[in-house]
């Protein structure tokens, strides 16, 4: 069946002398992988469209599960150019395909989340020394609409609420804040700053608001980073290129 949708392409790669293979993240039917017969020695469409972290239009025919889809159309829709001419940039870009990629199952769409990601790509370029935080913006959106978002203001194991006078103490592993009561049973966590613990709930709650206020990005990456990496399993392959300026 033949079927048109929208879709961010992170993932590419060649399977023959005539094909391409891309996994690309779709609105309809979230994370796709196809097959895009002719794609190299045609110089058609599909070699501009296929480019990694490009925004398309296309048109696949989905087959039986287990087969391979097949990519019978793509157009480029954005490209991010901004994106692509700074480094640190890109690497992000390739940070949010490898979080979309390895994090996500075939089949299962997530229509706000693509909008958060193209949004994201449309600002990384452009967002000089508040990268990190537009960053980690992304990366609590990300956790927010699959599930994982993490808990500031009241304790994650008995329900208090938290008290800054008291020590800030946040647990990647139990997925937000431990009160003092509770802090001796949950062991390698991390004490926040007030200035970090607020900057947290500030983006959690309002995606522009990594454009204002203190950066503070790499305190605030420290967690946002640890929580990725519980929910993920691992620490992201592209971290390392992220670290200098997180
Ligand atoms: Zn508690």
């Amino acid at each position: 069946m033949m079927q048109r949708t929208q879709g961010l392409v992170i993932r590419v790669s060649d399977w023959s002398e005539t094909s391409r293979l891309a996994t690309i993240w779709t609105r309809d039917f979230g994370k796709l992988r196809v097959l895009a017969k002719g794609g190299r020695r045609l110089k058609s469409n599909f070699e501009i469209a296929l480019d990694l972290l490009n925004w398309c239009s296309i048109v696949v025919i989905r087959k039986s599960p287990g087969a391979m889809d097949l990519l019978i159309e793509a157009q480029v829709l954005e490209g991010f150019p901004e994106l692509r001419r700074q480094l640190p940039a890109l690497y992000a870009g390739y940070y949010l395909a490898e979080l979309l990629g390895e994090g996500t199952m075939d089949d299962d769409p997530h229509p706000n989340l693509l909008d958060e990601a193209v949004g994201a790509l449309r600002d990384f370029g452009g967002a000089g020394e508040r990268l990190g935080l537009r960053v980690a913006s992304f990366e609590l959106a990300l956790l927010s609409e699959l599930g994982y978002r993490p808990r500031l203001t009241h304790c994650v194991d008995c329900g208090r609420s938290i008290k800054p006078g008291e020590g800030l103490y946040y647990h990647p592993v139990a997925g937000g804040m431990i009160c003092p009561g509770c802090r001796e049973r949950r062991r390698g966590g991390m004490f926040l700053n007030g200035v970090v613990w607020h900057r947290l709930q500030e983006l959690l709650a309002n995606p522009t608001a990594w454009r204002s206020g203190p950066t503070e990005s790499r305190a605030v990456r420290v967690v946002t980073e640890s929580a990725i990496t519980h929910w993920l399993g691992r620490r992201p392959r592209l971290s390392p290129y992220l670290s200098s300026w997180r």
